[in-house]
Protein backbone atom coordinates (compact mmCIF):
# COMPACT_ATOMS: atom_id res chain seq x y z
CA UNK A 1 0.00 0.00 0.00
CA UNK A 2 1.54 3.76 -1.19
CA UNK A 3 -0.88 5.82 0.94
CA UNK A 4 -0.14 5.86 4.65
CA UNK A 5 -2.27 4.32 6.85
CA UNK A 6 -1.66 6.10 9.98
CA UNK A 7 -4.25 8.94 12.36
CA UNK A 8 -4.24 11.95 11.36
CA UNK A 9 -5.30 14.45 14.07
CA UNK A 10 -4.08 18.14 13.82
CA UNK A 11 -2.50 17.37 10.63
CA UNK A 12 -0.24 14.84 11.37
CA UNK A 13 0.09 11.07 10.93
CA UNK A 14 0.34 9.43 13.83
CA UNK A 15 0.43 6.00 15.57
CA UNK A 16 -2.28 5.11 17.66
CA UNK A 17 -1.46 3.63 21.28
CA UNK A 18 -2.08 0.26 20.01
CA UNK A 19 -3.18 -1.37 16.57
CA UNK A 20 -6.26 -2.71 14.92
CA UNK A 21 -5.55 -6.02 13.21
CA UNK A 22 -7.87 -6.30 9.92
CA UNK A 23 -9.30 -9.23 8.49
CA UNK A 24 -9.76 -10.39 5.09
CA UNK A 25 -12.83 -11.51 4.85
CA UNK A 26 -12.35 -13.87 2.36
CA UNK A 27 -9.93 -15.57 3.90
CA UNK A 28 -10.60 -14.43 7.52
CA UNK A 29 -7.08 -14.17 8.73
CA UNK A 30 -5.50 -10.74 9.59
CA UNK A 31 -3.80 -9.23 6.32
CA UNK A 32 -2.79 -5.23 7.77
CA UNK A 33 -2.22 -4.15 11.21
CA UNK A 34 -3.29 -0.31 11.15
CA UNK A 35 -3.27 1.96 14.48
CA UNK A 36 -5.61 2.12 16.63
CA UNK A 37 -6.14 5.75 19.01
CA UNK A 38 -5.93 6.03 22.71
CA UNK A 39 -8.94 7.80 24.09
CA UNK A 40 -6.24 10.66 24.89
CA UNK A 41 -5.50 10.73 20.57
CA UNK A 42 -9.32 11.12 20.36
CA UNK A 43 -9.76 14.25 22.84
CA UNK A 44 -6.61 16.05 20.77
CA UNK A 45 -8.33 15.52 17.24
CA UNK A 46 -11.60 16.92 18.82
CA UNK A 47 -9.32 19.75 20.30
CA UNK A 48 -8.15 20.56 16.89
CA UNK A 49 -11.56 20.01 15.24
CA UNK A 50 -12.36 22.94 17.66
CA UNK A 51 -9.05 25.40 17.21
CA UNK A 52 -9.58 25.10 13.64
CA UNK A 53 -12.93 25.53 12.79
CA UNK A 54 -13.21 29.90 13.49
CA UNK A 55 -10.50 29.84 10.60
CA UNK A 56 -12.35 27.42 8.44
CA UNK A 57 -15.86 28.58 9.05
CA UNK A 58 -14.55 32.38 7.89
CA UNK A 59 -12.96 31.13 4.96
CA UNK A 60 -14.63 32.17 1.71
CA UNK A 61 -17.30 29.49 0.53
CA UNK A 62 -15.05 29.62 -3.00
CA UNK A 63 -12.08 28.68 -0.74
CA UNK A 64 -13.74 25.59 0.99
CA UNK A 65 -15.24 24.56 -2.98
CA UNK A 66 -11.93 24.27 -4.27
CA UNK A 67 -10.45 22.21 -1.29
CA UNK A 68 -13.22 20.07 -1.43
CA UNK A 69 -12.51 19.63 -5.56
CA UNK A 70 -9.06 18.75 -4.98
CA UNK A 71 -10.14 16.15 -2.70
CA UNK A 72 -12.53 14.69 -4.85
CA UNK A 73 -9.76 14.56 -7.37
CA UNK A 74 -7.01 13.14 -5.00
CA UNK A 75 -9.98 10.24 -4.47
CA UNK A 76 -9.98 9.82 -8.45
CA UNK A 77 -6.23 9.95 -8.64
CA UNK A 78 -5.94 7.00 -5.96
CA UNK A 79 -9.09 5.16 -7.32
CA UNK A 80 -7.21 1.86 -8.22
CA UNK A 81 -5.52 1.82 -4.70
CA UNK A 82 -8.50 2.96 -2.64
CA UNK A 83 -10.48 0.51 -4.76
CA UNK A 84 -8.26 -2.72 -4.14
CA UNK A 85 -7.77 -1.53 -0.65
CA UNK A 86 -11.50 -1.59 0.06
CA UNK A 87 -11.32 -5.02 -1.15
CA UNK A 88 -9.15 -6.72 0.91
CA UNK A 89 -10.75 -4.74 4.06
CA UNK A 90 -14.88 -5.37 3.38
CA UNK A 91 -14.42 -8.30 0.48
CA UNK A 92 -16.96 -6.63 -2.14
CA UNK A 93 -15.92 -7.41 -5.82
CA UNK A 94 -13.58 -4.84 -7.20
CA UNK A 95 -15.60 -4.05 -10.27
CA UNK A 96 -17.85 -2.67 -6.54
CA UNK A 97 -15.09 -1.62 -5.06
CA UNK A 98 -14.86 0.72 -8.29
CA UNK A 99 -18.13 2.14 -8.58
CA UNK A 100 -17.90 2.85 -4.43
CA UNK A 101 -15.20 5.06 -4.88
CA UNK A 102 -15.88 6.65 -8.17
CA UNK A 103 -19.42 7.34 -6.24
CA UNK A 104 -17.90 8.83 -3.44
CA UNK A 105 -16.21 10.92 -5.73
CA UNK A 106 -19.24 11.80 -7.42
CA UNK A 107 -20.72 12.87 -4.28
CA UNK A 108 -17.50 15.15 -3.12
CA UNK A 109 -17.79 16.71 -6.56
CA UNK A 110 -21.61 17.52 -5.89
CA UNK A 111 -21.25 19.29 -2.12
CA UNK A 112 -18.14 20.89 -4.02
CA UNK A 113 -20.75 22.71 -5.48
CA UNK A 114 -23.92 22.41 -3.67
CA UNK A 115 -26.09 25.58 -2.94
CA UNK A 116 -27.97 26.33 0.03
CA UNK A 117 -28.96 30.04 -0.78
CA UNK A 118 -29.54 32.22 1.82
CA UNK A 119 -33.45 32.64 2.18
CA UNK A 120 -35.29 35.71 2.41
CA UNK A 121 -38.35 34.67 4.25
CA UNK A 122 -40.28 38.11 4.13
CA UNK A 123 -39.33 41.53 2.82
CA UNK A 124 -41.97 44.51 2.82
CA UNK A 125 -42.38 47.96 4.10
CA UNK A 126 -41.85 46.30 8.05
CA UNK A 127 -39.15 43.42 8.02
CA UNK A 128 -36.77 41.61 6.18
CA UNK A 129 -36.58 38.44 7.10
CA UNK A 130 -33.39 36.69 6.16
CA UNK A 131 -32.34 33.02 6.81
CA UNK A 132 -28.79 32.16 7.12
CA UNK A 133 -27.06 28.98 7.30
CA UNK A 134 -23.82 28.87 9.59
CA UNK A 135 -21.42 26.49 10.81
CA UNK A 136 -22.38 24.24 13.57
CA UNK A 137 -18.24 24.00 15.06
CA UNK A 138 -17.14 19.87 15.19
CA UNK A 139 -18.71 17.50 13.30
CA UNK A 140 -18.08 13.91 13.79
CA UNK A 141 -19.23 11.27 10.90
CA UNK A 142 -19.02 7.81 12.46
CA UNK A 143 -19.59 5.34 9.95
CA UNK A 144 -20.24 1.56 9.39
CA UNK A 145 -18.29 -1.30 7.70
CA UNK A 146 -20.30 -1.88 4.58
CA UNK A 147 -19.83 1.22 2.57
CA UNK A 148 -16.80 2.36 4.28
CA UNK A 149 -15.54 5.37 1.65
CA UNK A 150 -18.19 6.35 -0.33
CA UNK A 151 -20.33 7.09 3.71
CA UNK A 152 -17.12 8.74 4.77
CA UNK A 153 -17.20 10.84 1.27
CA UNK A 154 -20.87 12.03 1.83
CA UNK A 155 -20.31 13.02 5.52
CA UNK A 156 -17.14 15.02 5.19
CA UNK A 157 -18.37 16.79 2.08
CA UNK A 158 -21.36 18.40 3.85
CA UNK A 159 -19.40 19.45 6.69
CA UNK A 160 -16.61 21.02 5.56
CA UNK A 161 -18.80 23.19 2.37
CA UNK A 162 -20.79 24.17 5.68
CA UNK A 163 -17.53 25.54 7.15
CA UNK A 164 -17.98 22.91 9.53
CA UNK A 165 -14.75 20.79 10.64
CA UNK A 166 -14.85 17.19 10.61
CA UNK A 167 -13.74 13.87 12.76
CA UNK A 168 -14.10 10.59 10.91
CA UNK A 169 -14.40 7.55 13.21
CA UNK A 170 -14.66 4.13 11.03
CA UNK A 171 -15.70 0.99 12.03
CA UNK A 172 -12.81 -1.27 13.42
CA UNK A 173 -13.08 -3.77 10.83
CA UNK A 174 -12.59 -1.17 7.87
CA UNK A 175 -10.56 1.37 9.20
CA UNK A 176 -7.75 0.72 6.54
CA UNK A 177 -9.51 3.16 3.32
CA UNK A 178 -10.47 5.64 6.14
CA UNK A 179 -6.91 6.18 6.83
CA UNK A 180 -5.72 6.96 3.47
CA UNK A 181 -8.53 9.29 2.90
CA UNK A 182 -6.93 10.94 6.42
CA UNK A 183 -3.54 11.04 4.20
CA UNK A 184 -5.25 12.16 1.38
CA UNK A 185 -6.76 14.76 3.17
CA UNK A 186 -3.69 16.14 5.23
CA UNK A 187 -1.85 17.55 2.18
CA UNK A 188 -5.43 19.31 1.39
CA UNK A 189 -6.99 20.74 4.36
CA UNK A 190 -5.46 22.93 6.73
CA UNK A 191 -4.26 21.35 9.77
CA UNK A 192 -7.67 20.14 12.22
CA UNK A 193 -10.20 20.50 9.26
CA UNK A 194 -9.93 16.84 8.46
CA UNK A 195 -9.19 14.17 11.35
CA UNK A 196 -9.32 10.62 10.78
CA UNK A 197 -9.13 8.07 14.09
CA UNK A 198 -9.78 4.73 14.66
CA UNK A 199 -11.22 2.35 17.28
CA UNK A 200 -12.24 -0.85 18.67
CA UNK A 201 -16.00 -0.04 19.19
CA UNK A 202 -14.59 2.03 22.63
CA UNK A 203 -14.18 5.88 21.11
CA UNK A 204 -17.71 6.45 19.98
CA UNK A 205 -19.33 7.12 23.12
CA UNK A 206 -16.42 10.19 23.88
CA UNK A 207 -17.60 11.35 20.35
CA UNK A 208 -21.56 11.42 21.10
CA UNK A 209 -20.90 12.93 24.75
CA UNK A 210 -17.90 15.33 24.14
CA UNK A 211 -18.99 19.03 24.82
CA UNK A 212 -17.08 20.23 21.67
CA UNK A 213 -18.69 17.43 19.16
CA UNK A 214 -21.59 19.67 18.04
CA UNK A 215 -23.05 17.09 15.87
CA UNK A 216 -23.11 13.38 15.16
CA UNK A 217 -23.52 12.00 11.62
CA UNK A 218 -24.23 8.33 11.77
CA UNK A 219 -24.20 5.21 10.11
CA UNK A 220 -24.92 2.22 11.13
CA UNK A 221 -27.30 -0.11 13.19
CA UNK A 222 -30.43 0.56 15.14
CA UNK A 223 -28.98 -0.77 18.29
CA UNK A 224 -26.37 1.75 18.21
CA UNK A 225 -28.27 4.78 16.55
CA UNK A 226 -30.41 4.79 19.71
CA UNK A 227 -27.44 4.66 21.99
CA UNK A 228 -25.61 7.54 20.11
CA UNK A 229 -29.17 9.62 20.21
CA UNK A 230 -29.29 8.38 24.19
CA UNK A 231 -25.84 9.95 24.66
CA UNK A 232 -26.52 12.85 22.79
CA UNK A 233 -28.58 13.78 24.79
CA UNK A 234 -26.44 15.15 27.58
CA UNK A 235 -25.35 18.43 25.36
CA UNK A 236 -28.20 18.44 22.93
CA UNK A 237 -26.39 17.34 19.68
CA UNK A 238 -27.80 17.85 16.37
CA UNK A 239 -27.57 14.42 15.34
CA UNK A 240 -28.70 13.15 11.95
CA UNK A 241 -29.24 8.76 11.89
CA UNK A 242 -29.27 6.76 8.82
CA UNK A 243 -29.91 3.33 10.16
CA UNK A 244 -31.28 -0.50 9.89
CA UNK A 245 -33.73 -1.39 7.17
CA UNK A 246 -36.32 -4.23 6.73
CA UNK A 247 -37.19 -3.17 3.24
CA UNK A 248 -39.95 -5.31 1.41
CA UNK A 249 -40.27 -4.95 -2.23
CA UNK A 250 -43.76 -5.67 -3.74
CA UNK A 251 -44.23 -7.90 -6.86
CA UNK A 252 -47.91 -7.36 -8.08
CA UNK A 253 -49.27 -10.12 -10.43
CA UNK A 254 -48.55 -8.52 -13.78
CA UNK A 255 -45.26 -8.00 -13.58
CA UNK A 256 -43.06 -9.48 -16.81
CA UNK A 257 -41.34 -12.51 -14.46
CA UNK A 258 -38.15 -12.48 -16.62
CA UNK A 259 -37.36 -9.21 -16.82
CA UNK A 260 -37.99 -8.14 -12.86
CA UNK A 261 -35.83 -10.93 -12.02
CA UNK A 262 -32.81 -9.69 -12.33
CA UNK A 263 -33.30 -6.59 -11.22
CA UNK A 264 -34.87 -7.88 -7.70
CA UNK A 265 -31.77 -10.11 -7.27
CA UNK A 266 -29.99 -7.31 -7.60
CA UNK A 267 -31.41 -5.26 -5.09
CA UNK A 268 -31.23 -8.18 -2.32
CA UNK A 269 -27.72 -9.26 -3.23
CA UNK A 270 -25.67 -6.48 -3.56
CA UNK A 271 -22.52 -6.54 -1.49
CA UNK A 272 -24.09 -9.62 -0.44
CA UNK A 273 -27.00 -8.35 0.76
CA UNK A 274 -25.12 -5.98 3.38
CA UNK A 275 -26.86 -2.83 2.82
CA UNK A 276 -29.22 -1.04 4.29
CA UNK A 277 -31.32 -0.32 1.53
CA UNK A 278 -31.31 -3.53 0.19
CA UNK A 279 -34.89 -6.06 -0.34
CA UNK A 280 -35.09 -7.27 3.04
CA UNK A 281 -38.49 -8.86 2.25
CA UNK A 282 -39.83 -10.20 -0.82
CA UNK A 283 -43.66 -10.47 -0.93
CA UNK A 284 -45.10 -11.76 -4.48
CA UNK A 285 -48.20 -12.43 -5.72
CA UNK A 286 -49.50 -15.86 -5.74
CA UNK A 287 -49.79 -15.42 -9.40
CA UNK A 288 -45.99 -15.21 -10.40
CA UNK A 289 -44.98 -16.79 -6.97
CA UNK A 290 -43.44 -19.76 -8.35
CA UNK A 291 -42.08 -18.25 -11.48
CA UNK A 292 -40.63 -15.78 -9.32
CA UNK A 293 -38.95 -18.12 -6.97
CA UNK A 294 -37.64 -20.12 -9.69
CA UNK A 295 -36.05 -17.15 -11.95
CA UNK A 296 -34.35 -16.14 -8.95
CA UNK A 297 -33.02 -19.06 -7.87
CA UNK A 298 -31.95 -19.85 -11.27
CA UNK A 299 -30.03 -15.94 -10.95
CA UNK A 300 -28.78 -17.39 -7.90
CA UNK A 301 -27.14 -20.40 -9.10
CA UNK A 302 -25.17 -18.34 -11.61
CA UNK A 303 -23.24 -16.68 -8.80
CA UNK A 304 -19.55 -17.02 -8.73
CA UNK A 305 -18.37 -16.29 -4.78
CA UNK A 306 -14.46 -15.94 -4.17
CA UNK A 307 -12.09 -13.31 -3.92
CA UNK A 308 -13.22 -9.81 -4.51
CA UNK A 309 -9.79 -9.45 -6.48
CA UNK A 310 -10.79 -12.19 -8.85
CA UNK A 311 -12.10 -11.17 -11.97
CA UNK A 312 -14.79 -14.36 -12.05
CA UNK A 313 -16.37 -13.10 -8.59
CA UNK A 314 -19.49 -11.43 -9.05
CA UNK A 315 -20.00 -11.86 -5.04
CA UNK A 316 -17.98 -11.81 -1.89
CA UNK A 317 -18.42 -12.62 1.56
CA UNK A 318 -19.47 -11.35 4.62
CA UNK A 319 -17.60 -8.85 6.36
CA UNK A 320 -16.96 -9.63 9.39
CA UNK A 321 -16.87 -12.74 11.65
CA UNK A 322 -20.00 -11.46 14.09
CA UNK A 323 -22.39 -11.02 10.41
CA UNK A 324 -21.11 -14.62 8.85
CA UNK A 325 -22.33 -16.39 12.38
CA UNK A 326 -25.77 -14.10 12.22
CA UNK A 327 -25.86 -15.64 9.04
CA UNK A 328 -25.49 -19.45 9.41
CA UNK A 329 -28.28 -18.90 12.37
CA UNK A 330 -30.87 -17.29 9.94
CA UNK A 331 -30.34 -20.45 7.74
CA UNK A 332 -30.96 -22.33 10.18
CA UNK A 333 -34.18 -20.04 10.32
CA UNK A 334 -34.59 -20.76 6.99
CA UNK A 335 -34.51 -24.17 7.32
CA UNK A 336 -37.16 -24.52 9.56
CA UNK A 337 -39.66 -21.94 8.89
CA UNK A 338 -38.96 -22.01 4.81
CA UNK A 339 -37.90 -23.94 2.40
CA UNK A 340 -34.39 -22.81 0.62
CA UNK A 341 -34.83 -23.04 -2.90
CA UNK A 342 -30.89 -22.73 -3.21
CA UNK A 343 -28.11 -21.32 -1.37
CA UNK A 344 -26.96 -21.87 2.14
CA UNK A 345 -22.93 -21.93 3.06
CA UNK A 346 -20.23 -21.97 0.53
CA UNK A 347 -18.20 -24.87 0.64
CA UNK A 348 -14.85 -23.60 1.28
CA UNK A 349 -11.69 -24.12 3.51
CA UNK A 350 -12.01 -20.18 4.52
CA UNK A 351 -13.30 -16.86 4.83
CA UNK A 352 -17.21 -15.72 5.19
CA UNK A 353 -18.98 -17.03 2.33
CA UNK A 354 -22.72 -17.46 2.33
CA UNK A 355 -24.47 -18.20 -1.35
CA UNK A 356 -27.35 -15.98 -2.31
CA UNK A 357 -30.05 -17.90 -0.50
CA UNK A 358 -33.97 -17.99 -1.51
CA UNK A 359 -36.23 -19.21 0.92
CA UNK A 360 -39.86 -19.65 0.12
CA UNK A 361 -42.77 -20.77 1.83
CA UNK A 362 -42.09 -18.84 4.93
CA UNK A 363 -44.35 -15.77 6.21
CA UNK A 364 -44.59 -13.40 8.54
CA UNK A 365 -43.39 -13.74 11.93
CA UNK A 366 -40.73 -15.76 10.98
CA UNK A 367 -37.34 -13.89 12.18
CA UNK A 368 -35.55 -14.55 8.58
CA UNK A 369 -38.67 -11.98 7.88
CA UNK A 370 -39.48 -9.69 10.55
CA UNK A 371 -35.70 -8.58 10.97
CA UNK A 372 -33.31 -7.26 9.03
CA UNK A 373 -30.80 -9.93 8.04
CA UNK A 374 -28.08 -7.90 6.32
CA UNK A 375 -27.02 -11.41 4.89
CA UNK A 376 -27.56 -12.92 1.13
CA UNK A 377 -30.82 -15.05 2.63
CA UNK A 378 -34.09 -13.58 1.04
CA UNK A 379 -37.70 -14.38 2.28
CA UNK A 380 -40.24 -14.61 -0.46
CA UNK A 381 -43.70 -14.74 0.94
CA UNK A 382 -46.66 -15.24 -0.99
CA UNK A 383 -49.43 -12.88 -1.05
CA UNK A 384 -53.02 -12.54 -2.78
CA UNK A 385 -54.61 -9.49 -1.07
CA UNK A 386 -53.29 -5.81 -1.59
CA UNK A 387 -54.44 -4.40 1.31
CA UNK A 388 -53.41 -7.36 3.31
CA UNK A 389 -49.72 -7.02 1.86
CA UNK A 390 -49.68 -3.43 2.68
CA UNK A 391 -50.33 -3.70 5.82
CA UNK A 392 -47.73 -6.64 6.44
CA UNK A 393 -45.39 -4.59 5.13
CA UNK A 394 -46.19 -1.84 7.43
CA UNK A 395 -46.09 -3.57 10.00
CA UNK A 396 -42.21 -3.31 10.36
CA UNK A 397 -40.79 -1.15 13.26
CA UNK A 398 -38.58 -0.03 10.45
CA UNK A 399 -38.97 2.12 7.07
CA UNK A 400 -36.17 3.20 5.51
CA UNK A 401 -36.95 1.90 1.55
CA UNK A 402 -39.96 -0.50 -0.23
CA UNK A 403 -40.36 -0.97 -3.68
CA UNK A 404 -43.31 -1.51 -6.00
CA UNK A 405 -42.91 -4.08 -9.28
CA UNK A 406 -45.92 -4.15 -11.29
CA UNK A 407 -46.35 -3.42 -15.24
CA UNK A 408 -48.88 -1.07 -14.43
CA UNK A 409 -47.52 2.27 -13.18
CA UNK A 410 -50.57 3.83 -12.11
CA UNK A 411 -51.32 0.84 -10.25
CA UNK A 412 -48.01 0.88 -8.60
CA UNK A 413 -47.87 4.60 -8.11
CA UNK A 414 -51.24 4.06 -6.51
CA UNK A 415 -49.72 1.69 -3.43
CA UNK A 416 -46.59 3.53 -3.08
CA UNK A 417 -48.17 6.29 -1.42
CA UNK A 418 -49.14 3.47 0.78
CA UNK A 419 -45.74 2.33 1.88
CA UNK A 420 -44.09 4.05 5.18
CA UNK A 421 -40.82 4.81 4.27
CA UNK A 422 -38.22 7.38 3.93
CA UNK A 423 -38.50 6.00 -0.12
CA UNK A 424 -40.25 4.29 -2.35
CA UNK A 425 -38.93 3.26 -5.77
CA UNK A 426 -41.17 1.77 -8.68
CA UNK A 427 -39.89 -1.00 -10.67
CA UNK A 428 -36.37 -0.56 -9.08
CA UNK A 429 -34.59 -0.47 -5.68
CA UNK A 430 -31.61 1.16 -4.36
CA UNK A 431 -31.34 4.38 -6.31
CA UNK A 432 -29.60 7.15 -4.25
CA UNK A 433 -27.88 10.31 -4.86
CA UNK A 434 -26.94 13.51 -3.56
CA UNK A 435 -29.71 15.62 -4.83
CA UNK A 436 -32.40 13.39 -3.52
CA UNK A 437 -33.18 13.32 0.07
CA UNK A 438 -32.49 10.43 2.11
CA UNK A 439 -34.67 9.69 5.39
CA UNK A 440 -35.64 6.82 7.57
CA UNK A 441 -38.93 6.19 8.71
CA UNK A 442 -39.86 5.08 11.82
CA UNK A 443 -37.23 3.26 13.56
CA UNK A 444 -34.54 3.56 10.56
CA UNK A 445 -33.25 6.98 11.42
CA UNK A 446 -33.53 10.44 12.19
CA UNK A 447 -32.88 13.78 9.95
CA UNK A 448 -32.37 13.66 6.48
CA UNK A 449 -28.84 13.28 4.28
CA UNK A 450 -28.20 14.50 0.83
CA UNK A 451 -30.38 17.57 -0.97
CA UNK A 452 -30.48 20.76 0.11
CA UNK A 453 -32.21 19.39 3.18
CA UNK A 454 -29.76 16.81 4.29
CA UNK A 455 -26.89 20.30 3.72
CA UNK A 456 -28.80 22.47 6.07
CA UNK A 457 -28.63 20.28 8.88
CA UNK A 458 -24.76 20.87 8.67
CA UNK A 459 -25.31 24.17 9.61
CA UNK A 460 -27.64 26.06 12.23
CA UNK A 461 -30.48 28.40 11.46
CA UNK A 462 -29.58 31.45 11.77
CA UNK A 463 -32.06 34.16 11.14
CA UNK A 464 -31.18 37.85 10.61
CA UNK A 465 -34.13 40.11 10.48
CA UNK A 466 -34.03 43.68 10.11
CA UNK A 467 -36.90 46.20 11.01
CA UNK A 468 -37.19 48.95 8.22
P1 LIG B 1 -22.58 -3.30 13.80
O1 LIG B 1 -23.39 -3.55 15.01
O2 LIG B 1 -23.20 -3.81 12.58
O3 LIG B 1 -21.13 -3.66 13.91
P2 LIG B 1 -22.72 -0.51 14.54
O4 LIG B 1 -23.96 0.19 14.19
O5 LIG B 1 -22.55 -0.91 15.98
O6 LIG B 1 -22.58 -1.73 13.57
O7 LIG B 1 -21.45 0.32 14.09
C1 LIG B 1 -21.51 1.49 13.30
C2 LIG B 1 -20.49 2.46 13.84
O8 LIG B 1 -20.86 2.84 15.16
C3 LIG B 1 -19.07 1.91 13.95
O9 LIG B 1 -18.17 2.92 13.55
C4 LIG B 1 -18.95 1.62 15.44
O10 LIG B 1 -17.60 1.61 15.90
C5 LIG B 1 -19.73 2.76 16.03
N1 LIG B 1 -20.18 2.54 17.40
C6 LIG B 1 -20.34 1.39 18.07
N2 LIG B 1 -20.80 1.62 19.33
C7 LIG B 1 -20.96 2.96 19.46
C8 LIG B 1 -21.41 3.83 20.51
N3 LIG B 1 -21.82 3.38 21.68
N4 LIG B 1 -21.44 5.16 20.25
C9 LIG B 1 -21.07 5.64 19.05
N5 LIG B 1 -20.64 4.87 18.04
C10 LIG B 1 -20.56 3.55 18.22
Amino acid sequence: MALPTKLLIDGQLLDGSGLLSVVDPSTGEPFVEVPRASQAQMEAAIAAAKAAQPAWGAAPLSTRRERLARFADAVAQHTDELARTLVMEQGKPLEQAHAEISYAEFFLRHFATAELPVEIVQDDEVLRVEVHHRPLGVVAGITPWNFPVLIAAYKLGPSLLLGNTFILKPAPTTPVTSLMLGALARDIFPPGVVNVVTDANDLGALLTTHPDVAKISFTGSTPTGRKVMASAASTLKRITLELGGNDAAIVLDDVDVAAVAPKIFAGAFLNAGQVCIAIKRLYVHDRVYDALCGALAAQADTSVLGNGLDASTSMGPLQNAAQYAKAQCLLDVAASDGTIVTGGIEARNSGYFVRPTIVRDITDGSELVDEEQFAPILPVVRFNDIDDVVSRANASPYGLGGSVWSGDIDRAYELAQRIDSGTVWINHHLHFGPHIPFAGAKQSGYGVEFSEAGLSEFGQTHVISIAK
